[in-house]
């Protein structure tokens, strides 16, 4: 059939180089071939004899039951009581965000800030601050358990160990996104818009030249902004201001919302601190807002596929 079906294609080709002596034969229907050529030939390959549905179906189970024992082996391993839940495929589009009602400046046309990430699974994201604390295991729990996270980065406290977060980063197969906390922390409404220019637009500086990507996202220290902190911020590349709905500690979790719950979407902020600023390990904080997390059936999603 394939070989009849090219006959007819190079008749037809010899055909209108003839009348018309162009080479202009770009697949139009001669007259007297439509209707009758049919379906077009057959792919290669379609021969080959096909998986059955059932046969597919059953190798993806196989999979995704090996992929979760794998998953629960390395929860356990690091302590955590319930295995970490596998987040959605990501967005084919990003939701579009907005300003959180009650969030907005003065400004227009200036990046949004908000807590919550538009979306109906029941996702949460997880974010980290600051970054005194650079604790190995904290780098190597997360890979193991493929949970991913953003750090945001202050440089006051990062410049003594720029290669602890270039491990970071690269330490899972999509990556750990670096993003800007501004280089010294300060209280940014509280300085000249030059002034924030350079604490946000300086830390953008530091973040591409140590690690090679300049950061779409930024998040003021304190969640204290002003219509000038959101202009000096969209000036230098940022493209959006995540907040946070609610906090991790290693030994409570704190709410934004009066419900004192995770919502599909919520950002969940934690920092980089060790015990001798709160009680416990990286890894005791991670353990129990991952308890936190799976207990109330959701997953943690890559940010940087939403936003
Ligand atoms: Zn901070």
């Amino acid at each position: 059939m394939a070989k009849g079906h090219s006959r007819r294609l190079l008749g037809a080709a010899l055909l209108v180089a003839a009348l018309t002596s162009t080479a202009a034969c770009s697949g139009g229907s001669e007259p007297g071939s439509s209707g009758s050529s049919g379906a077009p030939a057959p792919a290669a390959g379609q021969q080959a004899p096909a998986k059955t549905a059932a046969q597919l179906a059953r190798e993806k189970k196989a999979a995704l039951a090996k992929r979760r024992a794998a998953r629960a082996a390395v929860a356990k391993k690091w302590g955590l009581r319930l295995t970490p839940l596998d987040a959605p495929a990501p967005p084919r589009t990003k939701p579009r965000i907005t300003t959180r009602k009650g969030f907005e400046t003065d400004g227009t046309g200036l990046p949004p800030v908000f807590t919550t990430v538009p979306t109906k699974e029941k996702i949460v994201f997880l974010t980290i601050d600051d970054g005194a604390e650079k604790d190995p295991a904290l780098i190597r729990m997360m890979s193991e358990l493929q949970i991913p996270y953003s750090a945001f980065l202050s440089d006051y406290v990062v410049s003594d160990d720029y290669p602890y977060f270039a491990k970071m980063r690269t330490s899972q197969p999509r990556g750990v996104a670096l993003h800007n906390h501004t280089l010294n922390h300060k209280y940014l409404p509280g300085l000249s818009y030059a002034r924030q220019k350079r604490e946000i637009c300086g830390m953008q500086d530091v973040i591409e030249k140590k690690y090679g990507e300049r950061p779409e996202l930024f998040r003021p220290p304190y969640g204290n902004y002003n219509e000038d902190t959101l202009r000096a911020a969209k000036s230098c590349g940022v493209k959006a201001v995540p907040l946070w709905a609610a906090e991790a500690f290693p030994d409570h979790m704190e709410w934004r919302e009066w419900d004192r719950d995770l919502h599909p979407g919520d950002i969940v902020l934690t920092h980089f601190r060790g015990e001798e600023d709160w009680k416990g390990s990286m890894p005791d904080m991670i353990r129990r807002v991952m308890n936190v997390i799976t207990s109330k059936g959701y997953a943690v999603a890559k940010l940087e596929d939403y936003v």
